[in-house]
């Protein structure tokens, strides 16, 4: 398993601290910190290491800009990444060769957009931010995306990196055209924002599961499932295999699950937990959330059934990942 730890610091707060939070979790070598901690806001927090992107929202949030332009312009720096093989330009293909992305967004007032199995684009998440502003529909899907897109004056890009069309043509040599339900060649970005005034926003997008079957949609870009934000309570954001999150509605239930009082590191597990439950013996998947609270609490909870998880003296173990604070 190849999850990566993310520890990084850096002098940039003048608005109080920023907490980046990564899904890392999963390695038997991580160095995990208690999972729970508070921070002042704004707070900007992410999936696995993408701290590129959380850094960047953070430059958005630390001028006091707002949430939404946050978690935008940060998950825009992955979906723009080639060797980044789990979100936007450079993702693996489907099981046909065909790179088709997912992204959905929302905002403190419960106003969202979403795209799915869009080709040829390469900001998907600001296509979903346009489809939220612009029509009066919440979902665009293929085609109908692809064209809206174009029409807001999207360029039409080839996704497939010649890395990627490499790896799929060796992956067409063995696999006999049957989809893996491979625990390592997905990694969507969630971010969740919380800005000066309070509110929230939050952006999920990714290419998906790696090989998948035409027309495949995953958790990333329904909303309740891959991303929710109430701007009452908190908000959550999903990564993993999709099915799994989407039959539990997965960030839905982690905000509903703060709303009765749960910290948002509860919350995440027993999210994670009543998944476990519907999956007794199975061992080839992961799944994992992120949470923040009103107050900037995080959470965040990984599981990969499969694996042996080890517990650290300072209270984490590796099934509860690491959160690293900026400050
Ligand atoms: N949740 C994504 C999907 O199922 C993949 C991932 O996050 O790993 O498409």
């Amino acid at each position: 398993m190849q999850r990566r730890n993310f520890l990084k610091k850096s002098g940039l707060t003048t608005v109080g601290i920023l907490s980046a939070s990564s899904l890392t979790s999963c390695k038997p070598d991580n160095k995990a910190i208690p999972a729970t901690q508070t921070v002042n806001r704004p707070t900007v927090i992410c999936t696995w290491n993408f701290s590129n992107a959380s850094a960047k929202a953070w430059e958005v949030l630390k001028v006091g800009g707002n949430a939404l332009d946050a978690v935008e312009k940060g998950v825009m720096v992955e979906e723009n990444d080639v060797n980044n093989q789990t979100v936007g330009v450079g993702g693996r293909p489907d099981r046909d060769g065909k790179v088709t992305l997912d992204a959905c967004i929302m905002d403190k007032d419960g106003n969202c957009g979403a795209v799915l199995a869009m080709q040829n684009i390469a900001n998907p998440i600001a296509v979903a931010r346009k489809v939220m502003e612009k029509t009066p529909h919440v979902m665009l899907a293929g085609k109908g995306a692809e064209q809206f897109a174009l029409e807001e004056g999207f360029k039409k890009t080839d996704l497939l990196t010649e890395k990627s069309k490499q790896e799929w043509l060796e992956w067409k040599k063995t696999s006999n055209y049957e989809t893996p339900i491979n625990i390592e060649n997905h990694d969507t970005i969630g971010m969740l924002a919380l800005d000066k005034n309070g509110n929230f926003a939050g952006a999920c997008t990714t290419s998906g599961m790696a090989y998948k079957m035409a027309g495949r949609v995953g958790d990333s870009p329904i909303i309740g499932a891959g991303l929710f934000v109430d701007n009452e309570i908190g908000a959550a954001t999903a990564t993993g295999v999709g099915e799994e999150v989407v039959r539990t509605v997965g960030s839905f239930l982690i905000v509903e699950l703060m709303r009765q009082g749960k910290s948002p590191q509860e919350a995440c597990e027993e999210g994670v937990q009543r998944i476990l439950e519907k999956n007794k013996g199975r061992k080839d998947f992961q799944i994992g959330f992120i949470a923040m609270n009103k107050a900037g609490e995080t959470g965040s909870y990984c599981i990969h059934p499969g694996f042996t998880y080890r517990k650290y003296n300072d209270g984490g173990h590796d099934n509860v990942p690491s959160q690293s604070f900026y400050s």
